[in-house]
């Protein structure tokens, strides 16, 4: 390598409107205010880094002071002294300050004050401010105080990543721009661009990886290049960017997930193993299963989303997400997600990676075993509920008669409702049951018991049910109790305790 190597980010710097990356609303609104002479005296940038604040700044900075023209324009020459020594961050008038370092209000005083004087070699004193949300609470004081009445010659050019930090009294002073995160496409555009400009090869797979690394900053996208080409030496492949990346290819996830999904334990952890030897970083594995997970629920047949299309996957993988999603649930999938983002801090927090992503496979090959809610129920044989919005054609629901605590606890047993079985045979003494009535004493007392009860019983028999709930204990048994004083008195039963003299009869199941 060159020992005056110039990073690409800053050789590619933007240096017109024009050549912005991915910035078209904000490039449309500037360069018409600059052309109808509506300057403003203070301008707010805003975006995740490396979207290109600063370039911004300083193609409004030389926009304002290119000596070419005798007033503001929107495309400034980039030839002049003043537009190259802007470019250069060397012009006297254009001040770049760095706001993670000069958080002082004595900081601020200083370089408020000198803004009082004209400019030297430009129309507009300028002041790029950049991470400005870092100032202290008495620096932005002075600094609003100054935006409160600003010198004609002055123009302020904040810049940050975090416009929620800025107080609104500054913000309500400037005007706010937004800076977008570039899309994978224009990303991709732009480095394929760089490439030829370096004459380095850089194949379609790898700008691809490249770009989606990136997300959405220009300037993190062209250091990974900068990484790529040093480790390649200008032949920049897929497999040398997954290497970098410590990533492993999108098919091989794909495969992965389908190996854990059909829930062969030995299989998923043998290919772990692979994976892993093969250098795969697991932090980043376990963001390409999370990212697997939420295309297969955007791709799930039954939510009808149109946008399989723009998923990172290609046709072939595409096709083996279809297959796999007809053997899984939406619900299944959610709880795969669920575990997954829990596993993010357990992966961090844990000494032994590897250990740790074992046991996430397990896991998750549990969870994709586990019957979900509606097929348990078809087991049961219990009409399973489609989630779909389709009008039902006029079919009347089955309801059930009850007419015997008998009959209710069936009923309870059959549709699932265990709690309340077990809560209803254990803590209830009966005095009373006939249909639409039921009379009874609760040991526990659980006052959501009753409401339950009632709302269940109304709505599998289609009927108004009066459950009453006495005070005072009449010292019945439970239904629990006397089925275990029948067994008790079953002359089998009771030899049997006979025989063993500290024997108990502790569970009863039927
Ligand atoms: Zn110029």
């Amino acid at each position: 390598m060159e020992t005056n190597y110039t990073v690409l980010a800053r050789k590619y710097r933007s240096q017109d409107f024009e050549s912005l990356i991915g910035q078209d609303v904000l490039v449309k609104t500037l360069t018409t205010a600059i052309n109808t002479g509506r300057i403003a005296h203070a301008y707010i940038f805003t975006g995740i880094r490396g979207t290109g604040k600063t370039s911004t700044a300083r193609i409004l900075a030389k926009a304002l002071n290119c000596l070419s023209f005798d007033h503001a324009t929107s495309k400034p020459c980039c030839e002049c002294e003043n537009c190259r020594a802007i470019a250069a961050g060397q012009h006297i008038d254009v001040m770049e300050i760095d706001a993670a370092s000069h958080t002082g209000v004595d900081n601020m005083r200083e370089i408020l004050d000198a803004a009082l004087y004209r400019p030297t070699n430009a129309r507009y004193k300028v002041y790029i401010i950049d991470e400005v949300h870092m100032l202290s609470t008495s620096a932005f004081n002075a600094l609003l105080k100054t935006l409160e009445e600003p010198p004609a010659h002055v123009i302020f050019i904040l810049a940050t990543t975090e416009i929620r930090k800025v107080p609104v009294t500054i913000l309500s002073r400037c005007q706010r721009f937004d800076l977008a995160r570039v899309p994978v496409e224009t990303l991709k555009k732009h480095f394929a661009w760089v490439a030829s400009q370096e004459q380095i090869e850089l194949s379609d797979g790898a700008n691809e990886l490249l770009a989606r690394a990136a997300d959405g900053s220009v300037r993190d996208g062209l250091s990974l290049l900068d990484q790529a080409i040093a480790q390649t030496g200008g032949h920049v492949d897929e497999g040398a960017v997954l290497d970098m990346l410590k990533r492993t290819d999108r098919g091989t996830v794909v495969n992965f997930m389908k190996t854990v999904l059909s829930g062969d334990v030995n299989a998923a952890l043998t290919k772990l193993d692979e994976i892993y030897n093969n250098g795969a970083d697991l932090t980043m594995l376990l963001n390409d299963m999370m990212e697997w997970t939420h295309w297969a629920t955007r791709m799930y047949p039954s939510l009808r989303l149109q946008d399989a299309t723009s998923s990172p996957y290609t046709a072939d993988q595409r096709e083996t997400i279809k297959k796999i999603n007809e053997n899984i649930s939406l619900n299944t999938l959610s709880r795969i997600w669920q575990v997954m983002v829990a596993a993010v801090s357990e992966l961090q927090a844990s000494s032994n990676q590897k250990q740790c992503f074992d046991m996430l496979i397990v896991r998750l090959i549990h969870i994709a075993d586990m019957p979900s809610i509606p097929e348990l129920l078809k087991q049961n044989n219990v009409p399973e509920q489609k989630p779909e919005i389709k009008p039902e054609p006029e079919k009347k629901q089955q309801f059930l008669e009850i007419k015997t605590t008998d009959d209710l606890m069936r009923a309870l047993q059959d549709t699932r409702e265990l709690l309340l079985y077990s809560y209803y045979t254990s803590n209830l003494e009966i005095l009373e049951f006939e249909v639409g009535k039921i009379k009874y004493f609760d040991r526990k007392g659980d006052k959501d018991f009753s409401q339950k009860l009632t709302l269940w019983l109304k709505d599998k028999t289609n009927q108004n049910w009066t459950i009453e709930r006495i005070e005072n204990d009449p010292h019945n048994k439970t239904i629990s109790e006397q089925i275990k004083s029948e067994i008790e008195a079953d002359p089998m039963v009771s030899s049997a305790m006979d025989l063993f003299e500290d024997a108990e009869l502790v569970n009863i199941s039927k």
